[in-house]
């Protein structure tokens, strides 16, 4: 199925259920909603995964749960914290055919974002990404505290936007030019790999004095500038914005509806300014649809197919949804989910974690 055929049932759903017609001032909470309760659904991922680990920590042999118990604990949604892991497996895929048997839902996850970003601008990062939740939390609170938010001069920000783009090359010369399949396959089937989301979690509960100060210092800076990890230093999400030139979905305004209030500009989260564009193309779009949630002009702001015809903004949104957990729920019906590292595995190798370094 091609991305026009997807995004044409998904416009007749979408008028076919009437959900065209739901007030577009509701898109922003949607968007709360859908991130906040993503954030809380990892949260508690989280709090089950750090019990699944402490488990084998603790050298605890199974008395009244079975070892399938303790395995089914831990929620494979951990791996996508691991993005490098499945750039890894992402080319092993593409390549050699082989899918990642030791942290397949980080892939999933990982080509979920691709795809979203394919068809909805940088969606994963506007509606799914819980960093981008909390990012937006931060700066939010951060304008309630100063009353506003700051704005880094042109001049620096375009240099620190490079960063992440700087970063987003840096990776895939590693893994896609410099790394032969073979390197790739000998990564993940290691025993490093197998825990590498345990190493993950190491990272937030048994933090360095150095990740403490790097996390602060980013709190801070996120909280006098709108989303300063995503806008600077994210290479997935900037890897994510280049695809995004590909979506053939655009925010699109129309001249003669608009009223120029400027609250499109003024709510645009990646300070872009919408107010004077005609057709939104900047990597940096989220296809958060703030800008159109907070139109008061009918007809002056919409989503549009290559600029040609409009789109309701709400088939936007059921378009990421569908996308994204479309293909976890491909990986889980295809055994494409749940990760093949064993028990008496994850018994051998997390009580050496901490000692454990990439090979
Ligand atoms: S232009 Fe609109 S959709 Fe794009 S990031 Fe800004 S507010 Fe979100
Ligand atoms: S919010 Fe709507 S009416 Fe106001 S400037 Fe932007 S497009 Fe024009």
């Amino acid at each position: 199925m091609t991305m026009g055929q997807i995004i044409f049932f998904t416009a007749c759903f979408v008028y076919n259920t009437g959900m065209d017609t739901i007030d577009r001032r509701y898109l922003r909470y949607l968007r709360y909603a859908l991130q906040w309760g993503i954030v809380i659904f990892l949260l508690y991922a989280g709090y089950r995964f750090f019990f699944f680990v402490e488990h084998f920590l603790a050298q605890h042999t199974v008395i009244q749960e079975t070892e399938e118990a303790v395995l089914r604990s831990r929620f494979p949604s951990v791996e996508g914290f691991l993005p490098i892991g499945a750039l890894m497996a992402l080319k092993l895929w593409m390549t050699a055919g082989i899918i990642d048997r030791i942290h397949p839902a980080g892939l999933v996850i990982f080509a979920a974002a691709l795809i979203t970003a394919l068809a909805v601008k940088k969606s994963f990062c506007g509606w799914i990404c819980p960093v981008g939740a909390l990012s937006d939390g931060v700066w939010r609170l951060g304008s309630r505290i100063f009353a506003r938010n700051f704005i880094i001069p042109r001049a620096a920000d375009s240099i620190l936007r490079s960063v992440k783009y700087l970063l987003m090359a840096f990776f895939l010369y590693i893994v896609i030019l410099k790394m032969p399949s073979f390197v790739i396959m000998r990564f993940l089937e290691g025993d490093y790999y197998k825990i590498a989301d345990v190493k993950m979690l190491f990272f937030f509960t048994k933090m360095t004095t150095a990740t403490a100060i790097a996390l602060s210092l980013l709190f801070l800076l996120s909280l006098f500038y709108k989303n300063f990890w995503c806008r600077y230093l994210c290479p997935y999400g900037a890897l994510l914005g280049l695809i995004s030139f590909f979506s053939p979905l655009k925010v699109t305004r129309n001249d003669a509806a608009c009223i120029h209030c400027g609250k499109c500009t003024k709510n645009c989260p990646s300070l872009l300014p919408v107010e004077q564009l005609r057709s939104v193309r900047s990597p940096e779009c989220t296809g958060c649809l703030t800008c159109i949630s907070h139109c008061p002009a009918q007809g002056a702001l919409d989503m549009s197919i290559y600029r040609k015809r409009t789109l309701p903004p709400v088939a936007a949104v059921f378009m990421v949804v569908v996308l994204f957990f479309g293909c976890i729920g491909i990986a889980k019906l295809t055994n494409n989910w749940d990760s093949a590292v064993t028990y008496g595995q994850y018994q051998r190798i997390i009580p050496q974690a901490t000692h454990l370094n990439h090979p």
